[in-house]
């Protein structure tokens, strides 16, 4: 019996006993545990709590995907447009969708029109490092959750739109700030279901924080600071402090009131993307962002040595336990990170067989151009490889360390005596990173990842002034980003994660900055900087089908089943980082219109009539 099947069963018994519910049902845990089997919804930030981005459905597949029509377009509307990155919620007809000034929209799934929509009334001075954006929100019991870019989260009564709770926590004026989508767990020991979520902030030298929360009520049950020797909370008390107490990652300074370098006052590290959740393991894996500010000098000793003094949690993959908010094991993609590659990006739960044993891991495209396989038991590096051409920074991972092996004169160098900068040097991938925010996706049936990754190098030089300043940006760095190649920015592969063999792959004109859905039907999908939403073969990379939005696409994809249906649904409205701090990019991606809306597509009514 399929999940809608038995739904209408337990529906017939309820109103024989009660009479009919005019209020949609409670999402419960269990729904959002199995959210990547079940089709009739999408309950969780990439499909389900591995964040595979998988649907098992081939109602639309490699044969008919060329058919796909629009069923309805939604406008977000007002004059706030800018980058529109959400992926949308479904449940029980209805989608739930953010939009740029951290607004939320309730939309009727079969029409398209309005039930509600949420404004959150910002302050002036909101400081978001990389536009206004939204990646989206949870759902669970009768709410919905989403951050907003004045440091706070906020409850919505899921049916009326309604306030249920606000809880603020960061000072936007120091630079927090949210646009992840927040992801709901089931800590296995307490029984207990929390709300996670980061902050955003580092180019302004914050202090990165990941916090677990009563969904019902908002109050924080644990939070855990990713700079280390910084304290955590639990249940309202200072708990331990994130690894050693002492902070041998961080140089010290005598001169300073924390016997700190001022760079760790103010360290970054924060996890500003969405958590995953190993229900087996009762582990939150995340990524944590780059250390502040970006001149490692700054978070090196005094004629010291880069490779002695880490960052630590910066820069890489952490695995915390839910019951406590201890860090169980961290992985760093990036020791002293000094490129703002950030380690922020998505971390897929997957499993493989070698050898005979099925190997539990996380796969992970990091902005520092390396793929990584890491064992999601133990945090242990399994293996790495480039998955974008012509990285700079190292020749590769160590694979018995697992950590990079630099390449020398890559980390720019400190201005001589009496100038304002320092010497320039050619850096690929660019800061903004051989792939960004925008998540991959994973093929069951493929055993490949599909990963939306960008061709692209920068200048990169070292700034004299490197202090920190509250509310500034905290970065000691200048940069210009540039064109590798002429005929393309945008490069999507498809990767062995075992070998690191690329499939295949296919070119845009522009960066690619929308996250990719696989299906069982053999399709992958994404969108473009100019406006498409296309559709390609699994196997061979071929381009099956594609429509234009009338905007850019920056969001990932969904899909769902409704009467029987299948529908594809993704936002529309380009902006985000490119245009903002991209060089030769913001002159590239220029031409593209804003905008804001909610495209879904289905197959023509009139091709099931003649299959028939
Ligand atoms: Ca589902
Ligand atoms: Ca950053």
């Amino acid at each position: 019996m399929t999940r809608s099947l038995l739904a209408a069963a337990i529906l017939s018994v309820g109103l024989a006993a009660t009479g009919p519910a005019s209020a949609a049902s409670k999402v419960t845990w269990d729904d959002i545990a199995n959210d990547a089997a079940t089709t009739e919804d999408v309950l969780a930030y990439g499909i389900g709590p591995k964040a595979q981005r998988y649907s098992p459905m081939t109602d639309i597949n490699k044969d008919n995907v060329h058919k796909l029509v629009p069923a309805w377009s939604f406008s977000f509307g007002d004059e706030k447009q800018r980058g529109q990155e959400s992926q949308a919620i479904v449940h029980e007809g209805t989608i739930y969708v953010t939009g740029s000034y951290s607004r939320v929209f309730a939309i009727d799934a079969k029409t398209g029109k309005r039930k509600w929509s949420y404004t959150a009334r910002l302050p002036e001075g909101i400081r978001p490092c990389c536009d206004v954006v939204n990646r989206g929100a949870a759902i669970y019991g009768d709410k919905i959750y989403f951050g907003t870019l004045d440091a706070k989260i906020v409850a919505l009564y899921k049916d009326t739109g309604k306030v249920a709770w606000k809880k603020k926590f960061g000072d936007y004026k120091e630079g927090y700030t949210m646009t992840g989508a927040p992801t709901v767990v089931k800590d296995k020991k307490s029984g207990k279901v929390m709300l996670i979520h980061g902050s955003s902030g580092d180019e302004f030298g914050v202090v990165g924080k990941l916090f677990a929360r009563d969904p019902d009520s908002g109050e924080e049950i644990w939070m855990r600071p990713f700079v280390e020797g910084h304290y955590g909370r639990l249940n309202g008390k200072k708990s331990t402090p994130t690894g050693d107490v002492k902070a041998p990652s961080w140089p010290d300074d005598p001169n300073s009131p924390t016997g700190k370098v001022e760079a760790w006052s103010h360290g970054g590290g924060a996890p500003w993307q969405s958590a995953s959740y190993d229900a087996e393991t009762n582990t939150i894996i995340v990524g944590a962002g780059n250390p502040a500010p970006w001149n490692g000098w700054a978070r090196t000793s005094e004629g010291g040595d880069p490779a002695d003094y880490d960052s630590l949690y910066t820069s890489g993959q952490v695995g915390v336990d839910p019951t406590t908010g201890e860090v169980k094991w961290f992985y760093q993609h990036t020791p002293n990170d000094a490129w703002d590659f950030s380690g922020n990006n998505e971390l897929v739960l997957f499993e493989y067989k070698e050898k005979g044993k099925t190997i539990k891991a996380t796969g992970h495209a990091d902005r520092n151009g390396f793929f990584y396989v890491v064992n999601r038991e133990n945090g242990d590096f399994i293996r790495g490889f480039p998955f974008v051409d012509n990285i700079t920074w190292a020749k590769g991972i160590d694979p018995k360390t697992g950590r990079p092996i630099e390449v020398e004169g890559q980390r720019p160098p400190k201005p001589k005596a009496g100038e304002d900068h320092g010497e320039k040097v050619e850096v690929s991938p660019p800061f903004l990173g051989g792939k960004n925010w925008n998540p991959m996706a994973y093929s069951q049936d493929t055993g490949l990842f599909y990963i939306p990754g960008n061709h692209w190098k920068e200048d990169y030089w070292t700034e004299k002034n490197v202090s920190y300043n509250k509310g500034a940006a905290y970065l000691g760095m200048g940069f210009r980003i540039k064109k590798m190649y002429d005929d393309h920015v945008g490069i999507l592969r498809a990767m062995d994660p075992k070998t690191g063999k690329v499939a295949w792959e296919h070119k845009e004109p522009l960066p690619l900055w929308a996250g990719v859905l696989a299906t069982k039907g053999g399709v992958i999908f994404t969108g473009t900087g100019d406006g498409y939403l296309k559709a390609f073969d699994d196997k061979t990379g071929k381009e099956l089908w594609k429509f234009q939005t009338g905007s850019g696409i920056i969001a990932p994809p969904i899909t769902w089943e409704m009467d029987g249906e299948q529908y594809i649904g993704v936002t529309s409205g380009y902006g985000g980082a490119v245009p903002l701090w991209g060089g030769d990019m913001a002159d590239l991606t220029k031409p593209v219109p804003q905008g804001g809306s909610f495209w879904v597509f289905k197959l023509p009514s009139w091709d099931k009539v003649a299959s028939k």
